[in-house]
């Protein structure tokens, strides 16, 4: 059980992450990637998603996912979150930081 921690932007009691769903979207936005900077709230959600692909890395097929990497989000899917969870993938951390380079 995650303890509401205050976000760091807006101060607000929230349970998401390091900040409020809102402020992290803004943060995100900012920067222009959806990348591992989900702190706190991320190891559970990661975890969740290895376990509902059956620990199947989704970018080389083999077991052993030790991580969850993140599909595109596609355009005309305003309400996708980043931390949505339909928005991410199991994957092995070698196989998700190799991703990075090509945009398939
Ligand atoms: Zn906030
Ligand atoms: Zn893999």
């Amino acid at each position: 059980m995650r303890l509401p921690v205050p976000c760091l932007d807006c101060g607000a009691p929230q349970t998401a992450g390091s900040r409020c769903v809102r402020c992290r979207r803004a943060n995100e936005r900012k920067r222009g990637t959806t990348a591992q900077r989900f702190g706190p709230g991320w190891g559970t959600i990661s975890r969740e998603v290895i376990e509902r692909d059956n620990g199947v890395c989704q970018l080389c097929g083999l077991p052993g996912a030790d991580t969850a990497h993140h599909l595109e989000p596609r355009r005309g899917q305003p309400q996708a979150r980043p931390a949505d969870k339909a928005m991410l993938a199991a994957a092995h951390r070698r196989c998700n930081s190799r991703k990075g380079a090509r945009t398939a």
